[in-house]
């Protein structure tokens, strides 16, 4: 039989299923401590449980940390793992590890694959195969050797998180509750490309910072790179976000990727300008690194800066992202969820 995995589940849950096991309710609360605080991998390890009662939560539940199957370690730094989806290696998802100085930021996966289909991404171009647990969610803080560092996480890896939003609700309240991580909301950011129903649902649901994909402001254009502006056009998105405070602890950002001769123009900048004017936030312009069968290329790191500086002359605040990781295909837009030694 296959056994329920632990990793993932509230105290109450927990309670439910100790009280089930004929076990007093607070060995919940126990369990809690045991996988979040002391981040045991085994049952058998929650010593404080008589050993009768952890034989018998033993016979239909597991912690179920998944391990990573890989690890590929770049020049600087950067830490890319393959993890298994559901206990299946033939189907694998990659979170990348970034160092910074004493700042440790995972950019964690929320799908294997993704069904959004983004142009100049490889996730999209390799289909949907299906949506992470919080448990796979969750195994990328707990199963890489960086786990006890870890500062930050970023919503950014493969897949639409607001696609999977109940298990990523799910993997966020872990990681700040006290009983889980206690991690303050300002140190997770999740990355979107505006699915507006559960984008609402998060900025109502919790206090997370928030970045947007735009790439694009023309409607036309941004369609052609990315299909989901046919149901959730970008200006509906911002409409939405016009609606939340983002002066105070919570950040919005908008990521755009630099196509040469594309979206790069004085033009683009304007209407960038036009599209955020009045809302607080800041875009993050990112290198595209080129990928077969997309007809754009890099753009110049000329462009990049008159295109910044033409932003933060109109009032907008924009840096030029550094890439990292490229050289192990870690970097962004690069994920497919290969082993490396493939
Ligand atoms: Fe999916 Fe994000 Fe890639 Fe678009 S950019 S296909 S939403 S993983």
């Amino acid at each position: 039989m296959e056994k329920t995995r632990l990793l993932g589940k509230t105290p109450a849950e927990l309670k439910e299923i100790a009280l089930a096991a004929g076990l007093p309710g607070f060995t919940g609360k126990q369990i809690a401590q045991w996988i979040y605080g002391r981040r045991v991998r085994t049952i058998e390890e929650m010593t404080n449980i008589s050993k009768a009662g952890r034989e018998r939560l033993s016979e239909a539940y597991e912690v179920g940390v998944a391990l990573p199957l890989d690890k590929a370690e770049s020049s600087d730094g950067t830490c890319k793992y393959l993890f298994p989806v559901n206990g299946d290696p033939g189907n694998a998802v990659e979170a990348v590890m970034i160092p910074d100085g004493d700042r440790h930021t995972l950019c964690v996966s929320s799908q294997a694959g993704c069904k959004m289909g983004c142009k100049f991404c490889m996730t999209g171009r390799q289909g949907f195969h299906g949506s992470l647990s919080a448990a796979d969610i969750l195994s990328q803080f707990f199963g890489i050797d960086e786990a006890a560092s870890l500062t930050n996480t970023v919503f950014m890896g493969m897949g639409e998180p607001l696609d999977n939003w109940e298990e990523v609700k799910r993997a966020i309240e872990v990681l700040t509750a006290d009983w889980g991580f206690a991690w303050s909301p300002k140190r997770i950011t999740l990355s979107t490309i505006g699915v507006l129903p559960n984008l609402k649902r998060f900025l109502d649901e919790c206090k997370c910072h928030l970045a947007v994909s735009l790439h694009d402001p023309f409607p036309e254009e941004r369609l052609a790179l990315m299909p989901v502006e046919k149901a959730y056009p970008i200006g509906e998105v911002i409409d939405l976000l016009r609606q939340y405070d983002f002066t105070g602890q919570r950040r919005v950002s908008f990521e755009y990727t630099m196509f040469a001769g594309h979206n790069d123009t004085a033009r683009h900048a304007d209407a960038l300008l036009r599209l955020v004017r009045g809302l607080e936030c800041r875009v993050n312009l990112i290198r595209f690194h080129r990928i077969p069968d997309f007809p754009y290329g890099t753009s110049s790191q000329s462009a990049m800066e008159a295109f910044r500086d033409r932003l933060t002359r109109g009032g907008v605040t924009a840096t030029i992202r550094a890439s990292r990781g490229e050289d192990i295909f870690a970097a962004c837009g690069l994920l497919a969820g290969q082993h490396n030694h493939a």
